[in-house]
C-alpha cells in the first residue's frame, strides 16, 4: 500500500477490521439497554416483589454455575466426571446464559490456554485490550473464532454436548423465556418476573462471566506464573463464582479448584466437591501441594532476583549470598522430592503389579476349578448314558425273553 492508499483510507485499523456480527451486536445491545432502562422504570412504577428478586437470584446462579463448573471445568477442561443428569442441567442451563454452545465455547477457551495472550491465536487476547477480551471478540468475525473443533474430539464424542450443539437456538429461546413466563404466570407479575429473571438476569450474567476473560487478565496479583497475563483477584471471585483465581487457573488448568485455599471464594469447587459425596461427580482433579508450592517459590525467587538486579536492596551482597542459599535448599529439595516421588511410584507399580498376579492366580485356580466340575459333570452324564442304554438293552431282553416264551 503506497503512502498516498493510507492516507486517503482515513482510519486504517477499522477499515482493517472484520465485519460485524449484526446478531451478536443486537443481542448484547438491546437486552442492556432494556436492563438498564426498563428495570429501573419498572422499580419506580410499580416495584419489585422479593419472589421476583430470589428468582432473579436463583436462576442467576443456575446460569453461572453452569458455566464455571460445566462449560468450562468440565466440559473445557476435563478437571472432573459427572453424571449425565447433572451435565444435562449444565447444558441447559449454560443455554439460558446464552454464550454459544458447549463445542464453541469450550474448543474457543481450549484455544485461549494454548495461546494464550497471542494476538492472532487467543480468541479473547488481552493484549489486544480491555474492550476487545471483554466483548468486542464476540461482535466482529475475527479469525481466531473461527469454529474449528480440531482440539475437541472428546467432545464431540460426548452425546450430551451434541444434542445441546445441535439444538442450540431452540434451547435459547426455551431456557431464557420459558422460566420468567412460567414464573409470572404463576405469580401474576409477568413483566417484573420477563424484566428480572429474564432481561437483567442474561445481562448480570453475561458480563459477570465475560469478566473472566477481561478484567482477570489486567487486574490482581500473580503469585503463582508470570508467563502470561492471567491474574488472582479475591474481589472478582466474588462476582464469578470463584474463576477469579485466574492465575492459578492458567498454570494448573486441570484442577477442579480455581481458588486452591479452603478459604478461598470458590462456589464452583465446593458445588463439585459437594456433588462427589452424592455420587454425582467423580474423579476430581487436583495438583499436588508440593507442585504449587514449588510454582509458588519459583515466582519468590524470580522476583527477588529482579529487585536484586536492579539494585534496590541494600545490603546487596548478604542478601545475594542468603538467597543462593536459599536457592540451593530449594533445588534440594525438589531433587529430592523427584526421588521420593519416583520410589513411591516403583512401590506402587510392585503393589499393582503383586495385585494382578494374585488375581491371575485366583483366576487359574477357578478355571482350574471349573474345568474339574465340568469334567465331573460330564463323566457324571456319561454314566447315567449308560445306565440308559443297559436299561433299554435290558427292556429288549424281557420282549425277547416274552416273545420267546
Ligand atoms: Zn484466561
Ligand atoms: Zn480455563
Amino acid at each position: 500500500m503506497s503512502e498516498q492508499d493510507r492516507n486517503c483510507s482515513g482510519d486504517l485499523s477499522s477499515a482493517q477490521k472484520p465485519p460485524l456480527l449484526w446478531l451478536q451486536t443486537i443481542l448484547f445491545s438491546s437486552t442492556l439497554l432494556i436492563a438498564l432502562i426498563g428495570v429501573p422504570w419498572y422499580g419506580m412504577t410499580h416495584g419489585f416483589t422479593w419472589q421476583g428478586w430470589l428468582a432473579f437470584v436463583l436462576i442467576l446462579g443456575a446460569n453461572g454455575m453452569s458455566i464455571t463448573a460445566g462449560y468450562h471445568r468440565l466440559w473445557a477442561h476435563n478437571a472432573y466426571k459427572a453424571h449425565w443428569s447433572l451435565k444435562l442441567f449444565f447444558a441447559l442451563f449454560g443455554a439460558a446464559a446464552t454464550q454459544n454452545s458447549i463445542l464453541i465455547w469450550a474448543s474457543g477457551h481450549r484455544r485461549h490456554h494454548r495461546h494464550v495472550d497471542d494476538i492472532d491465536q487467543d480468541p479473547y487476547s488481552a493484549k489486544r485490550g480491555l474492550w476487545f477480551s471483554h466483548i468486542g471478540w464476540m461482535l466482529r468475525d475475527y479469525p481466531a473464532s473461527a469454529e474449528d473443533f480440531s482440539n475437541a474430539r472428546d467432545l464431540q464424542r460426548d452425546k450430551i454436548v451434541m444434542w445441546q450443539h445441535r439444538n442450540y437456538l431452540a434451547l435459547v429461546l426455551f431456557m431464557n423465556f420459558a422460566p420468567a413466563v412460567f414464573l409470572g404466570l404463576i405469580t401474576g407479575h409477568m413483566l417484573e418476573n420477563v424484566l428480572l429473571a429474564g432481561f437483567l438476569r442474561l445481562v448480570v450474567s453475561h458480563h459477570s462471566t465475560f469478566f473472566i476473560n477481561s478484567l482477570a487478565h489486567f487486574w490482581g496479583r500473580r503469585p503463582y506464573t508470570d508467563e502470561n497475563s492471567a491474574r488472582d483477584n479475591d474481589i472478582l471471585a466474588l462476582f464469578t463464582y470463584g474463576e477469579g483465581y485466574h492465575n492459578y487457573h492458567h498454570i494448573f488448568q486441570n484442577d477442579y479448584r480455581n481458588g486452591v485455599r479452603w478459604w478461598q471464594y470458590d462456589p464452583t469447587k465446593w458445588l463439585i466437591k459437594t456433588a462427589s459425596w452424592i455420587g454425582l461427580t467423580w474423579d476430581l482433579k487436583k495438583v499436588p501441594d508440593f507442585k504449587i508450592r514449588r510454582a509458588m517459590l519459583d515466582m519468590q525467587f524470580k522476583r527477588a532476583e529482579q529487585k536484586l538486579s536492579e539494585g534496590k536492596t541494600g545490603m546487596a551482597p548478604q542478601v545475594k549470598e542468603f538467597l543462593e542459599h536459599e536457592y540451593q535448599l530449594f533445588c534440594d529439595t525438589l531433587h529430592n522430592w523427584n526421588q521420593v516421588r519416583q520410589q513411591w511410584l516403583e512401590s506402587q507399580r510392585d503393589t499393582i503389579s503383586a495385585q494382578t498376579q494374585a488375581l491371575q492366580q485366583t483366576l487359574c485356580e477357578h478355571k482350574e476349578q471349573f474345568q474339574k466340575t465340568w469334567k465331573e459333570t460330564s463323566l457324571h452324564f456319561q454314566l447315567r448314558e449308560l445306565e440308559y442304554a443297559l436299561k433299554l438293552q435290558q427292556k429288549r431282553l424281557k420282549q425277547l425273553t416274552l416273545q420267546m416264551a
